[in-house]
């Protein structure tokens, strides 16, 4: 892996794919934080929904946090399905 180095600060204390969890669900559940795409959202049921979990990249020295998700491709096809389907 090579070293990585903060954006902002070029500080090399990058800490990457940090888990991002809800506190209070977390109680209760091993959840992750989710950004949601639904590829059919003008349906009522079957919205055909994608879930993916965030990932953060932080920077340990200024706090400079990077976003992203696991699988961006699952994603982008959920997404690129996306219709604006009237039915
Ligand atoms: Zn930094």
């Amino acid at each position: 892996m090579t070293t990585m180095k903060c954006p902002r600060c070029s500080s090399e204390k990058i800490m990457p794919n940090l888990q991002i969890r809800d506190r209070a669900e977390s109680l209760l559940f091993d959840e992750d934080l989710e950004v949601v795409v639904d590829s059919k959202p003008s349906a009522v049921f079957f919205k055909g929904t994608h879930y993916e979990a965030l990932r953060a990249t932080v920077c340990g020295e200024c706090g400079y946090v990077s976003l992203s998700v696991k699988n961006p491709k699952a994603l982008w096809n959920a997404y690129s399905q996306k219709k604006d389907d009237k039915d």
